[in-house]
């Protein structure tokens, strides 16, 4: 029998994950576990140490900081869809959070493996993005915008860890997604929010990484209703095909789901 060993350590503070990850290159951090060990057991990854993170109090919480309700990044997906601040805040975030996965992965998968991941079907990404959120790392803070840099990719550095989210609380905002109905995963998600600083859209499930939506945001711009996103035709080039849908049934599916969000949005 071939077996993969690896060595696991569950870090006493981030200080000490930090170091174990700068001081270990081919580590991994282990969060809720969701995506990594499935990855392992599947042997798409085989990292020789796990740090373990989850229940780290420097990862844990939110606060508010003025307009921005910041949110640890270890905060699991069911912390996030029943907490009261979320609730009462960024209802958009809530909704989205009690709507991923099973309860199992709910209660066991977090805001920052899951924004960390940058999985193509993930639904955090499309609110980090359609609500303008920053990423706070160990080290820097950076804007959605720059945040997510491919498929599976984002600007974290090999050992630098994700702190926190902070998002914006906008006017109005919300997600409505296409789910697979397997793994509940988006087969298209779009994140709608109307801010201070304008609209933002934001599709998860239809390409190799979230992106906004710059014709649907003019369009929402001059006329926040479901009629004003009606029309738009997304181009179904460079988007996702596989056994579940065509890039062509995605590309319908984004101008449907825009429509459902802009409409849940004024609801
Ligand atoms: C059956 C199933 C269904 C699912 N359905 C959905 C769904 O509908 N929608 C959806 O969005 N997701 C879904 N997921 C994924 C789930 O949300 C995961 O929880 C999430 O993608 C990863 O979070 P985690 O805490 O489990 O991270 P882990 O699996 O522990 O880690 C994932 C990756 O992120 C890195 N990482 C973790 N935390 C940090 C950090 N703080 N800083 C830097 N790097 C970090 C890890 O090193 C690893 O590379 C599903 C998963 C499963 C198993």
């Amino acid at each position: 029998m071939i077996t993969y060993p690896f060595a696991y350590q569950r870090a006493a503070n981030l200080a000490e994950a930090e170091a174990l990850l700068g001081a270990n290159p081919e580590a991994k951090l282990l969060a809720g576990g969701q995506t990594l060990i499935p990855t392992m057991k599947q042997r798409l990854a085989s990292p020789p140490l796990l740090i373990d993170i989850s229940g780290l109090h420097e990862l844990s919480g939110n606060r508010r900081d003025g307009e921005r309700l910041v949110l640890g990044a270890a905060l699991t997906h069911a912390e996030v869809a029943q907490s009261p601040e979320v609730r009462t805040l960024i209802p958009a975030l809530a909704e989205l959070a009690s709507h991923i996965g099973d309860p199992a992965v709910r209660h066991l998968g977090t805001l920052g493996g899951s924004v960390a991941n940058n999985d193509p079907a993930a639904d955090y990404p499309a609110a980090v993005l359609g609500l303008n959120a920053s990423v706070i790392t160990t080290r820097r803070e950076v804007p959605a915008d720059k945040f997510f840099t491919g498929m599976f990719e984002t600007m974290l550095a090999p050992d630098e860890i994700l702190r926190a989210v902070a998002f914006p609380v906008p006017r109005r905002a919300a997600y409505a997604k296409f789910a697979n109905p397997a793994s509940r995963y988006a087969m298209v998600g779009v994140f709608v929010a109307q801010t201070t600083e304008g609209v933002r859209v934001a599709v998860t499930g239809a390409a190799p990484s979230v992106r906004r939506l710059p014709m649907m945001e003019k369009a929402l711009e001059a006329s926040f209703t479901p009629e004003a996103v009606a029309h738009i035709k997304i181009d179904a080039d460079g988007m996702n095909e596989d056994l579940h849908g065509s890039a062509q049934y995605r590309a319908h599916l984004v101008t449907v789901m825009a429509k459902r969000a802009v409409a849940a949005a004024l609801a």
